[in-house]
């Protein structure tokens, strides 16, 4: 079983991932948790150039960086994601394609469906069977971000506008395709969010 939780920066999808990984667990799963960017050696490197680069590697064009994130992704789930659920784990992912259609595309200046094509490409054409999104709005989210101490982070711009592109990005996915996403709405406290989320997760374990 293949979850992914989306949703935009602070909205607590690595919180929630590390609960829901608890709560499998407890039931006897074998949990593989793991991140995009970032959840192979390559993709350390590359999310590190991403996020990190800055001078070292100058100014990104997007198309560029939409396949990196796509070559980071590729090398995720060959190594890493499809070996997990070929062995029946369950993968419970901070972040996936939908953060790409999202970031890469609505936030920014790519087409959505040219963003969705590189990342059927990369991965095979591997979905999740569920994606849960953290659906917070933009104000909170950068008042969460500014709370972790800002960010040097090049990409994590604190412009409302576009967390705001971004987050209707997520919702339009959302709406979209109603049966892979559950929807939660961020702003709820952590036990409440974990709880919604286990429920919809058991039933659709035991379905
Ligand atoms: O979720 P995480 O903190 O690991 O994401 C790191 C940053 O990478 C986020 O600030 C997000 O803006 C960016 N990102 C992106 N496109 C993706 C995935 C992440 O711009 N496909
Ligand atoms: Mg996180």
């Amino acid at each position: 079983t293949f979850i992914t939780l989306e949703g935009g920066d602070g909205a607590g999808k690595t919180t929630q991932a590390e609960l829901l990984e608890q709560w499998l667990e407890g039931r006897g799963l074998e949990v593989v948790r793991t991140r995009e960017p970032g959840g192979t050696r390559l993709g350390t490197e590359v999310r590190r150039l991403l996020l990190h680069g800055g001078d070292e590697i100058g100014e990104v064009d997007e198309r560029a960086e939409a396949l990196l994130y796509a070559a980071d992704r590729a090398q995720h789930v060959a190594k890493v994601v499809r070996p997990a659920l070929e062995r029946d784990a369950v993968v419970v992912q901070d972040r996936y394609i939908d953060s790409s259609l999202a970031y890469q595309g609505a936030g920014r200046v790519l087409d959505v469906d040219e963003v969705r094509r590189i990342s059927e490409w990369a991965t095979g054409g591997l979905w999740p069977d569920l994606t849960i999104l953290l659906d917070l709005d933009p104000e909170t989210s950068s008042g969460r971000r500014r709370d972790r101490g800002g960010s040097s982070d090049r990409l994590e711009s604190e412009a409302v506008d576009f967390h705001t592109a971004v987050r209707d990005g997520f919702r339009a996915l959302a709406k979209a395709d109603p049966h892979r996403f559950f929807t939660i709405d961020a702003a709820l406290p952590v036990d409440e969010i974990h709880t919604r989320i286990v429920g919809r997760v058991s039933g659709f374990l035991t379905r």
